[in-house]
């Protein structure tokens, strides 16, 4: 049994339309109107496929497929149908798609499962005009709560309560969630990489075992403003030079540590910015993303070691005050096994590593064994037009994780407990 690769293609072919921009690409935030007639057409869909269609308090979709009632609850396949602006058409869309054509497949084969089978599309899990993302999830897994977003607006004052009513939620409804979670045994999502990962190894995809931790800080160096023209270089307390050396030391560090940290300075705010004054004071935001939390820590130390020292060298001052401690999230090991095995048993060669970036993944984790799959990215780009993935790679992927809820199906032990993941992410 295969997923048919040339239906999904032009699934997103056809999913791409909603909110096609002018500049090539796909602009559908959750809540717009693109994303608006892309749930009605969801919808409809799963309806015609006979499954059992749920929208719950965060407006997420959730379609059933009804199992032979052998094995309690569900295992749920999906990701998210939203977009950023002028972004691609894969990131979101290939997990939610390849979901609906793995159930396709199934009920083509006539195979019913012991367990249920669900597909789902998370609201807004990029960010969007509300300033939250991965918002259905977070929702979902209780770590958002109606109180919460109450009094939340856009820029526009719309207020999130509304859009989610008539998305067919409502804060009203958020109590039901809860109770759904119980119900779910395992979470899968197929996602493109956004890196470069499995392109340099030439290998179609990858089974996330882990999503990274993020750490940032926003970081204030104070120096000395003054006279461009007059003010001789032994005399200067440049907060610019002092941020720029201490930018290219946390490079540095990040390189050295040899433990797939990556750090990034990707915003800075020069004072006062004119051209012939020395700048007084930098504020930059730092930011530290690896896989185990000391590993962080270690490299978030050492960096901060040689900022002391050019701190004291340039005779600048630096503060700093920690924003996001976002801690790594271990996915489940279980699941990440059986994704393992199946690609064995199709004799495909895959990674195993971390995903660099928060997936709604992440949030499931806490409330039910997860996973991820990631398939190869072409030229690691993503959130923007040229994303791309070949459909031979997409299709082994597919394959994987049709096989992985074959497998799952039989061999999961039952859920026994509450996994109890971090509460830190923001
Ligand atoms: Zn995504």
């Amino acid at each position: 049994m295969q997923v048919n690769v040339e239906r999904l293609m032009l699934d997103i072919e056809e999913y791409a339309g909603y909110g096609k921009s002018d500049q090539g690409g796909v602009t559908r935030p959750s809540f717009s109107q693109a994303d608006y007639e892309v749930r009605e057409r969801f919808i409809k869909e799963l309806e015609n496929m006979g499954l059992e269609v749920t929208i719950d308090g965060a407006a997420n979709i959730w379609g059933r497929l009804k199992g032979t009632g052998e094995k309690h609850g569900s295992l749920v396949i999906g990701s998210h149908l939203d977009s950023v602006p002028n972004g691609g058409k894969y990131d979101g869309p290939l997990g939610v798609l390849m979901a609906k054509e793995i159930i396709e497949t199934l009920l083509e084969n006539n195979v019913t499962l012991d367990h249920d089978l669900e597909i789902v599309s998370f609201t807004a899990e990029e960010s969007n005009d509300f300033n939250l993302s991965t918002f259905g999830s977070r929702s979902f897994v209780g770590r958002l709560n109606a109180e919460m977003l109450e009094n939340i607006c856009d820029s526009t004052g719309t207020r999130l309560s509304n859009e989610l009513t008539k998305a067919g939620g409502g804060l009203d409804k958020f109590s039901m969630m809860a109770a759904m979670g119980k119900d779910k045994q395992a979470f899968i999502e197929l996602h493109i990489e956004q890196g470069q990962r499995l392109e340099s190894k030439n290998i179609a995809m990858a089974v996330i075992d882990r999503v990274v931790g993020t750490y940032r800080s926003n970081i204030r160096v104070i120096g000395q403003s003054n006279h461009s023209g007059t003010t001789m270089m032994e005399h200067r307390q440049d907060a610019l030079t002092a941020a720029a050396e201490m930018i290219l030391a946390l490079e540095c560090k990040c390189k050295e540590s040899h433990s797939g940290v990556v750090g990034t300075v990707g915003k800075l705010n020069v004072s006062p910015n004119a051209a012939n004054i020395i700048p007084g004071q930098v504020d930059f935001i730092f930011e530290v993303r690896g896989e185990t939390e000391e590993k962080i820590q270690h490299t978030v130390n050492a960096i901060q070691d040689v900022w002391k020292e050019i701190a004291q060298k340039r005779q600048v001052d630096v503060q700093q005050q920690t924003f996001l401690d976002q801690k790594p999230v271990v996915l489940d090991g279980e699941i990440v096994r059986i994704l393992q095995n199946a690609a064995n048993e199709m004799e495909e060669p895959f990674m195993t590593f971390p995903s660099m970036a928060v997936h709604d993944a992440a949030h499931m984790a806490t409330i039910t064994k997860s996973a991820m799959v990631f398939v190869k990215s072409i030229d690691g780009k993503s959130h923007c037009p040229e994303e791309y993935s070949l459909p031979a790679d997409i299709e082994k992927a597919g394959n994987l994780i049709l096989r992985g809820i074959m497998n799952m199906d039989r061999e999961l032990s039952q859920k026994t407990m509450v996994y109890q993941g971090n509460q830190n992410i923001q």
